[in-house]
């Protein structure tokens, strides 16, 4: 329905008054930085340089051949999304609603935040566009930034890259264990397969986790004061988030609290067993863990998260998932059983660097083109440009005079030939060809220079 002018207008004033009295920016009023002052990164956001670029390619090229080998669908979703799909989905009293989520009232007055998880987008995405009408389950997988306003630290940024698998539409056992598996193959496909554990529980669904957090109240309430500040509102709130508490205090009254698995109804119970037997088949070893809940409340059943065997940091998981078969309902659409996870690419590269996995470059060159004169260097523009054409890979220093300088740039680089190309070279129709590794040079005929490189290469 078209918005009245009168709507609009009222929605721009609300808009400009909430940035004024700094509801927009979170409580803070607004700032107006110096022009002076040198531009700086936000607190807790990092660029990735070039150098680092080897472990993302690599990461996004292995998570896509999985997806591409298991049936995964790229999808690519928005980063602003409206806020209340989050505080419906991920749940009003979470962290990540409560506190962490980066949200304003746009200049139209419309309340958005950039997404802090995928899950929810997919959902919405998933009634949207009808997929309950396609082939069930819909199987979809993402790569993408997410925003949470979290105290920065190490593995811990506000803004941070997660790739996801979701499967929307079935109830079977066999996903929850196939999405496990997919997880694992990634690790294991980075060389982190012998470093990691998967952690594994069911947290039910909503009506044997109802009689549990009532459980779980009874057992903490006598102990109130030895929580943290924290979990003393978890008790009112969220209790089951108590039981991955990190603070020691918490931690240390665990012992004898309730199990969830005690308190699963029967077709959980069923379920869940179901999903470790799958395990066993696919012979994957997993830890039970009863004190693995996940912070979002659209969780049931099965949840599971892979950690480093050795704690980096404060910060644990590399990843985790599991089932949430009444998200997609309560985003207004039919019921619909669906399950996935999400990987943090930070802390996967952090693991890779911190155990000094070898990464291939992809990008060596194959060719470096010097130059040393002006006609040899306008020469050596055109020539770089066939040799392109030709699918060579080739670097150049074309803002460098010197020879001796950009021999050393091509052993940096770690080029295979060198082609220098000089005056007396333009005048004679030569080129020099160089092999760095033995030093052995050779002048050929400019005109077949890229045909005796391809087959130097031995693309031919
Ligand atoms: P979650 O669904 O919240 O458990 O997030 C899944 C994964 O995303 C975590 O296991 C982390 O690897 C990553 N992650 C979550 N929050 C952050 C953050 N603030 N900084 C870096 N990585 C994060």
């Amino acid at each position: 329905m078209p918005r009245s002018k009168k709507q609009v207008t009222t929605k721009k004033k609300y808009a400009e008054k909430a940035v004024k009295d700094g509801q927009a920016t979170g409580g803070q009023p607004v700032k107006r930085s110096a022009s002076s002052k040198t531009p700086q990164l936000l607190r807790g956001f990092k660029d990735v340089l070039p150098i680092d670029q080897k472990y993302w390619d690599l990461i996004e090229s292995r998570a896509k051949n999985l997806a591409i080998g298991f049936g995964y669908g790229r999808i690519r979703l928005p980063i602003l999304e409206e806020t209340q799909l989050f505080s419906r989905s991920v749940g009003k009293d979470t962290d990540i609603v409560q506190k962490e989520m980066f949200s304003f009232v746009d200049a139209g007055g419309d309340n958005v935040s950039a997404r802090p998880e995928a899950t929810a987008s997919i959902a919405r995405a998933y009634n949207e566009h009808g997929m309950i009408n396609w082939s069930q389950p819909v199987k979809l997988f993402y790569f993408g930034p997410m925003f949470r306003r979290e105290k920065p630290q190490s593995g811990r940024q506000r803004q941070f890259y997660q790739l996801g698998f979701e499967a929307l539409g079935s109830a079977e056992p066999v996903i929850d264990a196939q999405l496990i598996a997919i997880f694992n193959k990634f690790l294991t496909q980075l060389g982190l397969g012998e470093l990691v554990t998967i952690q594994v529980n069911s947290i039910g669904c909503v009506t044997c986790r109802a009689e549990y957090k009532q459980e779980l109240v009874n057992y903490f309430k006598p102990k109130r004061k030895l929580l943290c500040e924290d979990c003393k509102k978890r008790l009112i709130k969220n209790p089951l988030r108590i039981l991955d508490c990190k603070e020691a205090s918490c931690q240390s009254i665990l012992g004898e609290a309730p199990q969830i698995l005690d308190w699963l109804d029967d077709e959980c119970k069923d379920h869940f067993m179901k999903v470790i037997e799958q395990l066993d088949q696919l012979e994957i070893s997993y830890n039970l863990n009863p004190y693995l809940v996940r912070g979002l409340d659209y969780y049931t059943k099965t949840v599971f998260e892979i950690w480093p065997k050795e704690k980096l940091g404060s910060q644990t998981a590399l990843g985790g998932g599991g089932r949430y078969d009444g998200l997609v309902e309560l985003l207004g659409g039919r019921p619909t059983p669906s399950a996935g996870f999400s990987v943090g690419i930070e802390r996967v590269i952090n693991l890779l660097k911190e155990k000094n996995i070898e990464i291939e470059e992809k990008n060596v060159p194959q060719v470096f083109l010097a130059q040393i004169g002006s006609q040899a260097k306008t020469k050596a523009m055109k020539l770089l440009e066939l040799l392109q054409d030709e699918g060579i890979v080739v670097a150049e220093s074309f803002a460098k005079d010197s020879l001796k300088a950009q021999l050393e740039l091509s052993n940096k680089l770690k080029a295979k030939y060198t082609l220098i190309l000089g005056q007396k070279e333009v005048l004679d129709g030569t080129i020099l060809i160089r092999e760095m590794e033995g030093g052995v040079q050779e002048i050929i005929d400019y005109k077949k220079a890229v045909d005796d490189l391809k087959r130097k290469l031995s693309m031919t």
